[in-house]
């Protein structure tokens, strides 16, 4: 069997096994073949080669053999995807490490929560002792495909290089390796790419979205854990392994600069460490400089990509006292080259790099322009994985102090003016939401208590911002400015409370209290727009109570206190139907069968998809409604009510022109579909429009309302992905049993004046005062009392109209309700009339 490896092996691995442990070897190959695999022998063609792409199944296949040929390498299927594809792990390290993985792995979940260290002693076996463990994940964004195929080649050259410097990276780290947390996803590309190659659409995108629900936002998901592949990898990471570092692989626009690599760009997050952004700086320069090295030209650091918002792969480590890498690769088309200009690169500007031809400190060499290469992608990609991983190697023990520090510093830390804990008060009458609050939080590790006895306990429902205009600037503000005043109040048994005094400190704190954006002008006075949104608090979207709690009378011996471990424990204690296997054990909440269809542009739309999520979640039947189906019309025969997700009138109208893709995905609803729409709600359908797509039906049906942000310039009003107050009337039967103050998601979306108010009838408007709760908003007067929901009646039909975005990301289930209410009245004015 040794003799049949070195047929296949280099000389360095013949003077190995000359050198070291026959036996090992020896003993292995009675129950493996010994040939290890390379990615073009089983492939046929190596990995990132012009026009070649590896299919999910061809992936999985790859990482099977080499778990068999290899010790170096294990692969674990941590479960099914959303359309039921096996998710991987590749567990890579040195022979002995991977034979004694749980050993690794109960370090690590020692350091991770330093109580579980009793002394000095035993921190320093386990700092001495441990590896630093790191997971690389690569596509999860479909079309940034080179990763996934690079994965291959990456894993075959760790488990076969025989240097000293990749020997000592297996000896000191233990590398997860995810080919793609979206597998669905690969296949959706690969399958559109093999398609479409030769003709005139090689290398565009799909015309549809890469993942079932979520699209580029299934790396949105990563606290809310909607996703199966979310809550599988969360599992992974939060509850099992807690990698010290985390490098997600991505790729960028075709052309700008040709790699971007950390530091961020402002501004940071206040929650997270110094120490964590120092640690990812100092990889960062460390990628740029290896590949500066290795000849590569146009890195950029310090620019567009910020660590203010949560929710992403790299995002959620700094909340778990890990590091968190991106990469961010210039794209090809798919796997074919592309060819990019000096006119195009002098063009691409971003935060942070004026020009893509301009040499500057944090892009001190730019690309002189020409052909782009998959391969380009990959070898750039490579060097930034093995860099990564011999950063990891080489300064191993301080990464595992200052990850187990971190952990301490957590549990120790009682800021002043900081609260001890957040409460979420028994009896809300919102038991989903609070069994998916909690459930939530559970899932991504962070300790959740239910009290089986009462408490007594200073509450802080007001968290008060600081109005200092300086501190303002930099995001800080002052915590719990009206504690003092408080008085103790009895917190009821069952309730749930989380302490701040956790590992996760910093995570609660995220997920717990308004984001406050610091206001970032351009020179020219505009908004500076943030990365992603500004505003996330997790009660406030899901419109749970969740106070702060300031003080507790009873001592921490006299509490009665049941730590949650599972989802389920929450949704018995609420009464609510179990989770079982798959299936999501909410009930229906219409109050009568009702026939939904839901708007599926052939462009591809998250917002859509994420409607669907919802009334998957909700078990809420409904059928995808196409552009054909639109322009066939008799709408009335199939549909009781048709939902418009959040797009633009235009990509309604006219969806893909003609030419830029294979006919069957080109063309909107068109002016039929539109005639069959205004058939509908005449009729007697309802149709509901989300956001953007109210701009679409304001205009064709001539209703008496004016978008009043229309064509407003951000220096004079901008709200880029915030929590807003509404007032709410909750006599409307589309508002009932909701309250008549609430939050509801705002990200540049729409606000309504009525031009004649006869037959509008307002649901809620945006609050008079006070209107930011968590987030940015510039010019709030622009939004003050305008209207946010409203319903009109056309014909013998009615359409409601929602400024905001109640389905957001699937994470805004405070404001589900008012769907399920306007469906509900649905049949109930067809059977009237
Ligand atoms: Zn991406």
């Amino acid at each position: 069997m040794i003799s049949q490896r070195s047929v296949v092996a280099c000389v360095a691995l013949m003077v190995l096994l000359a050198a070291c442990s026959v036996t090992s070897f020896a003993q292995r190959s009675a129950s493996q073949p010994a040939v290890i695999p390379s990615p073009k022998s089983v492939l046929g063609f190596t990995p990132g080669d012009d026009r070649t792409i590896a299919g999910w199944s061809q992936i999985t296949d790859y990482f099977e053999r080499l778990d068999r040929a290899s010790d170096r390498v294990l692969v674990q299927t941590l479960g099914q995807s959303t359309l039921k594809r096996p998710l991987i792990v590749a567990f890579i390290s040195a022979r002995e490490n991977i034979l004694a993985l749980p050993k690794y792995k109960e370090i690590q979940q020692q350091l991770a929560d330093p109580r579980k260290i009793t002394s000095n002693l035993q921190r320093d076996r386990l700092l001495a002792n441990g590896k630093v463990v790191v997971t690389i994940s690569c596509s999860i964004h479909s079309t940034e495909i080179v990763a996934s195929q690079m994965s291959m080649q990456l894993a075959y050259e760790l488990a076969t290089a025989q240097d000293p410097d990749t020997r000592a990276i297996l000896q000191n780290t233990i590398l997860l390796l995810i080919p793609s947390p979206n597998p669905d996803g690969i296949d959706i590309v690969a399958n559109w790419y093999r398609k479409t190659l030769g003709t005139p659409y090689e290398g565009k995108e799909p015309p549809e979205l890469y993942h079932h629900y979520a699209g580029h936002d299934d790396n949105r998901d990563w606290f809310m854990l909607n996703l199966k592949e979310t809550q599988l990898i969360t599992r992974l990471l939060w509850q099992e392994w807690f990698p010290e570092i985390v490098y997600d692989v991505h790729q960028q626009g075709s052309n700008g600069s040709r790699f971007f690599i950390p530091p961020f760009y402002d501004p940071p997050n206040p929650n997270i460490s110094p120490l964590l952004l120092r640690q990812v700086g100092l990889i960062g320069h460390k990628v740029a400089a290896d590949l500066q090295a290795a000849g590569f030209k146009g890195v950029l650091t310090n620019a567009l990509y910020d660590t203010w918002w949560h929710g992403g792969f790299r995002t959620a480590p700094y909340f778990h006292n890990s590091i968190g890498i991106l990469s961010e690769a210039a794209s090809a088309h798919l796997m074919t080259p592309s060819t990019v200009t000096t006119e195009q690169l002098a063009r691409s500007s971003t935060r942070g790099m004026r020009s893509a031809i301009e040499a500057t400190t944090n892009f001190p060499d730019p690309w002189p322009a020409g052909q782009w290469h998959p391969r380009d992608i990959m070898g750039m990609e490579m060097i930034s994985a093995r860099s990564i991983l011999e950063m990891a190697s080489k300064f191993r023990s301080e990464y595992l102090r200052n990850f187990c520090e971190l952990g301490r510093t957590s549990i120790e830390s009682s800021n002043k003016g900081e609260p001890q804990a957040y409460l979420i008060p028994a009896g809300q009458a919102r038991d989903e939401s609070v069994a998916k609050l909690v459930g939530s939080l559970i899932d991504q590790g962070v300790e959740v208590f239910r009290l089986d006895r009462e408490l007594h306990a200073v509450l802080a429902t007001q968290i008060v911002r600081r109005t200092n205009p300086v501190a303002e600037k930099v995001g800080s503000y002052r915590r719990l400015a009206s504690l003092n005043s408080s008085s103790m109040q009895e917190v009821p048994t069952g309730s749930y409370i989380i302490f701040l005094s956790q590992p996760q400190r910093t995570n609660v704190l995220a997920l717990f209290e308004p984001q406050i954006y610091p206001n970032r002008l351009t020179a020219q006075g505009e908004a500076e727009r943030p990365y992603d949104v500004a505003g996330w608090t997790l009660p406030l979207q899901m419109n749970v109570d969740a106070p702060a709690v300031v003080a507790i009378k009873e001592q921490p011996s006299e509490r009665k206190l049941t730590l949650l471990t599972d989802t389920n424990e929450v949704r018995a204690d609420l009464a609510l139907p179990l989770k079982k296997g798959d299936e999501s054990p909410i009930k229906n909440p219409l109050k009568q069968p009702v026939r939904v269809g839901i708007y599926k542009s052939s462009m591809g739309n998250m917002d859509e998809g994420w409607t669907r999520y919802v009334f998957d979640t909700f078990n809420v039947p409904y059928s995808s409604v196409r552009d054909t189906d639109m322009r066939q019309g008799s709408l009335n025969a199939k549909f009781d009510a048709m939902i418009l997700p959040s797009q633009t009138a235009t990509q309604i109208l006219n969806g893909n022109a003609a030419g830029t893709f294979p006919p069957e995905y080109t063309g909107g609803i068109t002016d039929a579909g539109m005639k069959n729409l205004k058939e509908f709600v005449t009729g007697g359908g309802m149709l509901i429009c989300f956001d953007n797509a109210c701009d679409l039906v304001i205009k064709e049906f001539n209703l008496p309302l004016r978008n009043v942000l229309e064509g407003v310039r951000s220096s004079e009003f901008y709200c880029p992905g915030s929590i807003v107050a509404l007032d709410v009337d909750n006599k409307n039967p589309i508002a009932a049993t909701l309250p008549s103050s609430m939050p509801a998601y705002f990200i540049n979306s729409s606000a309504f004046a009525a031009t004649s108010d006869a037959s509008v009838r307002v649901v809620a408007r945006y609050a008079k005062e006070n209107v930011l709760l968590s987030g940015w908003l510039l010019g709030e007067d622009k939004l003050r009392g305008q209207i946010a929901l409203a319903e009109v009646s056309v014909g013998k039909g009615r359409i409601v109209l929602f400024g905001f975005r109640p389905q957001h990301r699937g994470q805004t289930w405070g404001t589900l309700p008012f769907i399920w209410n306007a469906l509900s009245s649905a049949t109930a004015t067809s059977t009237e009339e």
